[in-house]
């Protein structure tokens, strides 16, 4: 599955008549959820059945100019998130299961089409919205890419609101192979404040500088906005500085690590990782560590993309002991965060504390490789990776997204 994008270019009505429809997929989405709550949908079927119903009510006229496919395609996300809930308690993990939320009203948000209710034009430059909705035809910015694709191969149309405008995202049927030489080597990679990772190699990769930058900016747009006042007008321009700032950061830091995750792999014949929780990672308030935290995911979804593509197994591993045993010999070398040198009393190996932890990495994968067949099933969210929504826009050349007059 590929993923191009485009901005969408309309008039303000038009825009509003987009709004209408993403509140109502997101009426739909919560409405399953709050039947699911409540014990009266137990199945996918019944769920599809219960939103014919909601559709046919005449308290919730909008539902109905909905097109039918696209509500259908909101029961699936709400059930996707139901289903990721039953999975965690089977598999019992521990804290939270991830019950399911309702959606709140903000401005990042979406709404998906399957094969009806929308048509490109002769030229795909155009876009026609044909529900109920009537949102009519929109021009595309940067959408080339949709020329070389037939049009029974888009399988999706997502209409995405951010705080800098309104894009349709086009999911393309398209199984992406490419060939690799094999290189003979194997790594391992330690993720850390000091450094964006360390490899088995003993080779560090330094956090891009403009991540500190970005961070700088971030904060100042974070203080304006807690000074203004609620409600104000002020408030809402604020708000919408920072989050048109934390978009823009998000795009550079995904092309950063995309390039990275590439380079990685094509140069590697296995990668191997931490399998960091991200439920412990992303609470944290630390604004610097939050970033790059978001950064290490983000990377970690290129790798496997990028390791399916190239037929590269990514493996992660627990992380427990792995900067606390030493790489040589196995015998627990207790240290505290500061200590950077690993030093074993055991065996006298003596390396620098992150390659050593990429070494133990690395091992270990070997150790749940030779255990396990294949790869281990990573997150299925029943929704598309973010990671390859974004490929589409690197693979821009020059620059499209010119702003409507
Ligand atoms: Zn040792």
């Amino acid at each position: 599955m590929i993923i191009y994008e485009s901005k969408l270019e309309g008039t303000q009505n038009q825009y509003e008549k987009l709004d209408a429809a993403i509140r109502t997929g997101r009426f739909v989405r919560n409405s399953i959820i709050r039947a699911w709550m409540d014990n009266q949908i137990k199945s996918r079927n019944e769920a599809y059945a219960y939103c014919k119903t909601l559709a046919d009510h005449p308290e919730f006229p909008w539902a109905k100019q909905l097109n039918s496919q696209a509500r259908q395609a909101h029961v699936e996300r709400a059930w996707a998130s139901i289903e990721r809930f039953y999975r965690n308690c089977k598999a019992k993990v521990p804290g939270k299961k991830g019950f399911p939320k309702f959606r709140k009203s903000q401005v990042r948000d979406s709404v998906e089409y399957k094969v009806t209710g929308w048509k490109l034009s002769e030229d795909r430059r155009h876009l026609t919205f044909t529900d109920g909705f009537q949102a009519g035809t929109f021009k595309l910015w940067g959408s080339r890419n949709l020329h070389f694709s037939q049009l029974n191969q888009i399988k999706r149309v997502r209409v995405v609101r951010r705080h800098d405008g309104y894009y349709a995202q086009f999911l393309i049927d398209h199984k992406r192979e490419e060939k690799k030489e094999l290189t003979g080597r194997q790594i391992g990679l330690d993720v850390g404040l000091n450094h964006f990772y360390t490899d088995s190699f003993g080779e560090k990769i330094d956090n891009p500088r403009f991540l500190r930058k970005d961070e700088r900016r971030i904060k100042k747009l974070q203080r304006r906005l807690s000074k203004t006042q609620k409600g104000s007008k002020k408030r809402v321009q604020a708000r919408n500085k920072l989050g048109r700032a934390h978009l823009k950061v998000s795009r550079r830091r995904n092309d950063w690590v995309c390039k990275l995750a590439q380079r990685v792999i094509r140069f590697n014949d296995l990668v191997a990782i931490e399998n960091l929780k991200v439920r412990n990672m992303i609470k944290n308030h630390y604004l610097a560590k939050s970033i790059s935290d978001a950064a290490w995911y983000r990377f970690r979804e290129w790798l496997e993309y990028f390791g399916v593509v190239y037929g590269v197994p990514v493996i992660a591993v627990n992380p427990s002991y792995t900067s606390q045993n030493c790489s040589n010999c196995g015998q627990k070398v207790v240290k505290t965060l500061s200590t950077r040198t690993h030093k074993c009393p055991h065996c006298g190996y003596i390396a620098d504390r992150d390659e050593n932890a990429a070494i133990n990495i690395l091992k270990f994968a070997f150790k749940q490789s030779a255990t396990t067949v294949g790869r281990t099933e990573c997150e299925v969210s029943g929704e598309i990776p973010l990671c390859l929504v974004l490929e589409a826009e690197k693979s821009k050349g020059t620059p499209r997204k010119r702003k409507p007059k």
